[in-house]
């Protein structure tokens, strides 16, 4: 499916700077208001609300849906900022009403707690306490997912439905009692922000449902290609145009007749571009993997994508090291078709390493490869095997060393993809053994919080840095008003 307004895909530098302009707008069209004189503490208190007001509506583009967003960045540093967003805005929300008491606590705490329960029970600010118990819940339940006897569709749409909540809850909230936003500029401003979420929610849940709908494909045919994984082989219909990808990325996948956004699930297209329609490779891990086996040749599949950076035409480089775990081959062996389809002669290095060795798919077809690449192989299994090729246990320090010999460090290119550990130590390893961060680059199969590696906590200082100028600039503001 080809996306029908191309949007530029900016870079991390480039999204923190527009979002950082664009928290402070509220600030600096509420400084150029005129009200009724307040403490510095209750500015601090309009300023948090206001930034947290904001914040909310961004959650809706960070949830790694839209590639103007996460694009350039990949999905994983998306969500990394979304994750911990949640966590200020929550924050912020809380701290809100709080600011405003403080200065009347300070004085009289009696009277401070009396102020607090008004806030929290009349009916004006009602929808101010909707907003911020919305929040609350949807930390906890994302915090507490994979311990709720939910099905992810279940948690999927609830997520969104208290995302709404707490955005439209918390525009009512300003309009109707907020001291800035009740009118003039900011009062406007809300509104495109309400109309923003309105116009994300309607694109994610209306528009792609419509295309999905739209530009059917169907399962051409179904293969196994290892223990509980399958090989789908999906063609468009007559009509439906071909996706244009590059090799590595992925797309949001519906079968049959629930082709609607909220039941779509992400796969890796394990093929290249070279070739007609594309190749999934789904490993059974759930209630909708595991009946992918059963699927009936000619089954209506609907596709949204291309998503994702995890290919080789993103991260230029002159060799490549591909290391795979488990199904984590599914993005890596589509990069591997590719190079073979294109006669790509770079120097290539992949590791595949699995916990049984039944577990490993289209080995076949990677050995054939190493005749027509430039490729070296280790193939790598925790339980032992009798196949002479096959090295047994993991995918060691030693072992990744082995694989950057003869390579220059400045120049070479990883891409991990494969369960949390594996990716976290293998990343650490590469930068051990002297890649810059920016050439290690990987896909997570799975949001959840797991192992973090020490480019995750780059990343996690990088964003907290941007929470930091926000504080600053809530400072700043209750300074000079
Ligand atoms: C970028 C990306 C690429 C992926 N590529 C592949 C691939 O090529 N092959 C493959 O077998 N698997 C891939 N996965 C994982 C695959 O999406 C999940 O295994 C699948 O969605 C599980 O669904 P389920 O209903 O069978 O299992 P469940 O039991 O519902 O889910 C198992 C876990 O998968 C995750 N998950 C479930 N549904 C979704 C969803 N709709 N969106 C996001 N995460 C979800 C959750 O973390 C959940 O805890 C990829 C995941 C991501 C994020």
């Amino acid at each position: 499916m080809h996306h029908p307004f191309p949007l530029p895909r900016l870079n991390g530098a480039a999204l923190a700077f527009v979002f950082l302009i664009a928290s402070f707008l509220p600030l600096g069209l509420a400084g150029a208001q005129s009200v009724a004189p307040m403490d510095r503490w209750e500015y601090a208190a309009a300023a948090m609300g206001m930034i947290a007001l904001w914040g909310m509506a961004v959650q809706f583009v960070t949830s790694g849906r839209f590639e103007a967003v996460s694009g350039k960045l990949g999905i994983d540093k998306v969500m990394a900022f979304h994750k911990l967003a949640a966590i200020w805005i929550g924050l912020a929300l809380l701290l809100h009403p709080l600011a405003y008491i403080l200065p009347t606590w300070l004085d009289d705490p009696a009277l401070g707690w009396v102020r607090l329960r008004f806030y929290l029970t009349d009916p004006s600010y009602r929808s101010g306490v909707i907003s911020l118990l919305a929040v609350i819940v949807l930390i906890m339940t994302s915090v507490l997912r994979d311990w709720l006897p939910w099905r992810y569709e279940a948690w999927r749409g609830t997520h969104l439905l208290l995302g709404l909540s707490a955005v439209l809850c918390g525009l009512h909230h300003a309009w109707a009692v907020g001291r800035f936003s009740a009118e003039g500029a900011l009062a406007w401003l809300w509104g495109a922000v309400a109309l923003g979420v309105v116009g994300v929610v309607a694109v994610l849940y209306g528009w792609r449902w419509w295309l999905l709908h739209r530009n059917p494909w169907r399962l051409n045919a179904l293969a196994k290609r290892a223990d509980r994984m399958w090989e789908l082989d999906i063609q468009p219909e007559q009509g439906t145009p071909d996706l244009s990808y590059h090799a590595g990325q992925f797309v949001w996948m519906t079968e049959g007749t629930r082709r609607f956004p909220l039941f779509d699930h992400p796969f890796s297209i394990a093929d290249s571009p070279k070739q007609d329609g594309i190749r999934l490779l789904i490993k059974e891990a759930g209630d909708f993997t595991s009946q992918i086996g059963t699927l009936p040749e000619g089954r209506r599949i609907g596709l949204d994508g291309p998503y994702g950076e995890f290919t080789a035409e993103a991260h230029p480089a002159d060799a490549l090291l591909l290391i795979g775990g488990g199904v984590g081959i599914a993005p890596i062996l589509g990069i591997v078709r590719d190079m073979v389809a294109r006669k790509d002669t770079r120097p290539l290095r992949l590791a595949y390493a699995v916990g049984q060795p039944q577990n490993f798919a289209c080995l076949d077809e990677l050995r054939a490869a190493t005749r027509t690449l430039d490729l070296k192989l280790w193939l790598i299994s925790e339980a032992r095997s009798d196949i002479p090729d096959i090295l047994q246990g993991r995918l060691t320090q030693e072992r990744v060393s082995q694989m950057l010999q003869g390579l220059d460090p400045d120049t070479t290119r990883a891409l991990i993809c494969g369960p949390g550990p594996m990716v976290a130590s293998v990343s650490d390893m590469l930068l051990g053994l002297g890649l810059p961060m920016q050439n290690v680059i990987y896909e997570r199969f799975d949001y959840a919080a797991g192992a973090r590696s020490r480019q995750d906590r780059a990343r996690t200082r990088n964003i907290l840095g941007i929470g930091a100028a926000l504080l600053a600039g809530v400072a700043a503001f209750a300074l000079n008003m």
